[in-house]
């Protein structure tokens, strides 16, 4: 049985008692035109029954059953409201594609959200870089923006997990009652994997000591480090980062290292330094690494195999969390 709340809106008073108390789910709001509390996210409601002992007037009463609350409890962290980025950062269509590329760079993001009347477009680094290789900084952004597919705020993180390895996307933005709301990257749902039980039960089934070494992929290791090449490497191969041998030391290019050298002021046609990153083990754990990569901000890290380099990505790890939880 759906939990049902039943409001008595005579005698409520607005007086956010019950919004407290219901501060996990998120279910109720006070309406600012009427000061009556109303249910907004009944999808959200685990029939706690918290709000009906907070309210100091007696005005709400729960039908629930208290054997599902844990099992409805779960679900409700399960949506993407709860790990999504809430602050949404737009680009005007008329700005440039350089424009887009200093603005990404300088807020370390991978994509902006342009907001035309109707529809909801989105333009990524790779969309940028693509543009600067056709030698097209100065047009305008829309020219290289595309439809964003979006997901509501309700949707399970899992479902949103799906889309985007489906879609070979890293972003969504998410609505609210038709309304942009925030954005969702797959980044975002590791470190929700990482710090919750029931999300962590639910599309990552990993076991956190697995070995590195069973995420990781194979990519080229490269040694001239111009932009037109790590681009071409990039692209040829559908990656988004790949490693660098300098001196016996490993490193790692990727499109946002790209991006950023654009934005500096720097041409295709010159060299850009790679992070060097000291490689882990392959025989580490897993959630070592994720650890590691949630704490440092990065998406790509080098694992020393012990006869070669390979790389480990965010993306892998969703990939093999997604099949893990299909098969099972
Ligand atoms: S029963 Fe629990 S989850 Fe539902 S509205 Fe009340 S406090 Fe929120
Ligand atoms: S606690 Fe009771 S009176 Fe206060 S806002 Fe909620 S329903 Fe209304």
């Amino acid at each position: 049985m759906e939990p049902v709340i039943i409001i008595d809106v005579d005698r409520c008073v607005g007086c956010y008692m019950c919004t407290k108390a219901c501060a996990l789910a998120q279910c109720l709001e006070v309406s600012e035109t009427s000061r009556i509390v109303e249910l907004v996210r009944p999808e959200d409601c685990t029939g706690c029954k918290a709000c009906m002992r907070a309210c100091p007037y007696n005005c709400i009463v729960v039908l629930s059953e208290e054997e599902q609350v844990p099992i409805r409890a779960k679900l409700t962290l399960s949506r993407v409201r709860k790990y999504m980025n809430r602050k949404v950062i737009t680009v005007n269509p008329t700005s440039r594609i350089e424009e887009a590329a200093y603005l990404m760079s300088k807020l370390n993001i991978g994509s902006l959200i342009i907001q035309e009347e109707n529809e909801i477009k989105i333009i990524t680094e790779s969309d940028v870089l693509r543009a600067w290789a056709m030698k097209r900084e100065k047009d305008r952004v829309l020219h290289f923006s595309n439809s964003a597919i979006t997901v509501e705020g309700k949707t399970l993180v899992d479902e949103a997990l799906n889309i985007m390895l489906n879609a070979e996307i890293g972003h969504l933005p998410v609505l609210e009652n038709g309304s942009l709301s925030g954005m969702l990257s797959i980044r975002d749902i590791l470190r929700a994997s990482s710090l919750t039980f029931p999300i962590k039960e639910r599309i990552f089934p990993i076991n956190p000591k697995d070995k590195v070494v069973n995420y990781t992929v194979k990519v080229p290791v490269i040694k001239d480090t111009t932009i037109s090449n790590v681009y071409m490497t990039l692209t040829e191969n559908n990656l988004k980062a790949c490693l660098v041998m300098e001196n016996q030391n490993v490193g790692i290019l990727s499109i946002r290292d790209l991006t950023s050298a654009l934005a500096s002021g720097k041409s295709f046609n010159e060299r850009i330094e790679p992070r060097l990153i000291p490689p882990i083990s392959g025989n580490e754990e897993i959630a070592r690494a994720v650890a590691f990569m949630i704490e440092h901000n990065v998406r790509h890290l080098p694992v020393d195999r012990g006869n070669e380099f390979r790389m480990l990505s965010v993306k892998e790890i969703a990939k093999h969390a997604v099949w893990i939880s299909k098969n099972n």
